[in-house]
C-alpha cells in the first residue's frame, strides 16, 4: 500500500516536471529532447532508489503490522469462503438437476424399468376392494395420458374390450419373470399403439376415458405376474420410478 503511495507521488512529480518539458520542446527540440532523456534516466534511478528505500521500511512495517501467521491465518479464511462459495454452487447446481421436468405428453417422467402408468391421479378402488375387482382404478380427468408401465410388446389393442371398454395389454419380460399389464376404459379413438407393436418404458399409449363398464373417467390398471394377477397398486409402488 505504502509503496504504491510512494511510486504515485514519484509519478506525480515525473509528469510535474515532464509537462513543462515537454511543452517547451516545441521551440528547442534539440536540447529539450537531452533534457527528456537526462531526466527520465534520473526519475527511473530516483523511482529505483525511492522504492528501495521504502523497501526495508515497507517489510518491517508489513512484518509488524500483519504477521506471517495472521496472512496464513488470512490464507485459510479465504481458502474457506471459497470452499463454502462452491459447496453452495454445487448444491445449488444438484438442486435444479434433481427436479425432474415433467413432460406429460410424451413420456412418463422416471428412469427405472417400471414407470407410472399415470400421473396427477386419485387413487380409487384397490384390488378385491368391494368385491370382484381385479384391478386398482387410478382417477384422473378424461384424456389424461397414459404410458406404458414398462417396455414390452403389446398383446391386445381393442376399442371394445368387453366391460374394459377400449383398453390395452402390454406383455414385458420384468427381471426374468412374465408381467402383463392392463390399461382399461381408454377414451374411443385414443389408443396410440396396435397388438405386436413394441412399445418403450413411458410411452404414450392412449387417454383416460370412461369406456366399457365405468361410471368415470379413469384408468383401470391390472399386473399379471406369470399369468398370476397380484396387487397393482403394491407393484407399481415397489417398483416404479
Ligand atoms: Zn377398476
Amino acid at each position: 500500500m505504502r509503496s504504491l503511495v510512494i511510486l504515485t507521488m514519484v509519478g506525480g512529480l515525473v509528469a510535474t516536471v515532464a509537462i513543462p518539458a515537454y511543452a517547451a520542446s516545441t521551440r528547442m527540440p534539440i536540447e529539450d529532447s537531452q533534457t527528456l532523456q537526462q531526466m527520465s534516466a534520473v526519475d527511473a534511478q530516483s523511482l529505483v532508489v525511492a522504492s528501495d528505500a521504502s523497501g526495508t521500511e515497507l517489510a518491517r512495517d508489513s512484518y509488524s503490522a500483519t504477521t506471517e501467521d495472521e496472512i496464513n491465518k488470512k490464507k485459510a479464511a479465504e481458502a474457506a469462503a471459497a470452499r463454502a462459495r462452491a459447496q453452495a454452487a454445487a448444491a445449488a447446481a444438484s438442486s435444479s438437476v434433481s427436479s425432474v421436468p415433467v413432460n406429460i405428453n410424451l413420456v412418463s417422467p422416471g428412469t427405472g424399468e417400471v414407470r407410472w402408468p399415470i400421473l396427477n391421479f386419485t387413487k380409487g378402488r384397490g384390488i378385491g376392494d368391494s368385491g370382484y375387482h381385479q384391478g386398482v382404478d387410478l382417477l384422473a380427468p378424461g384424456g389424461t395420458p397414459l404410458y406404458a408401465a414398462a417396455a414390452g410388446v403389446v398383446r391386445i389393442a381393442q376399442e371394445a374390450y368387453g366391460g374394459y371398454g377400449v383398453a390395452v395389454v402390454i406383455d414385458h419380460v420384468i427381471a426374468g419373470q412374465r408381467v402383463s399389464t392392463l390399461y382399461g376404459h381408454m377414451t374411443y379413438g385414443s389408443r396410440q399403439v396396435v397388438a405386436g407393436q413394441s412399445v418403450e418404458a413411458g410411452q404414450l399409449i392412449g387417454l383416460v376415458g370412461s369406456t366399457g363398464s365405468s361410471t368415470a373417467n379413469h384408468l383401470h390398471f391390472e399386473v399379471r405376474v406369470n399369468n398370476g394377477l397380484v396387487d397393482p397398486w403394491a407393484w407399481l409402488v415397489a417398483n416404479a420410478g
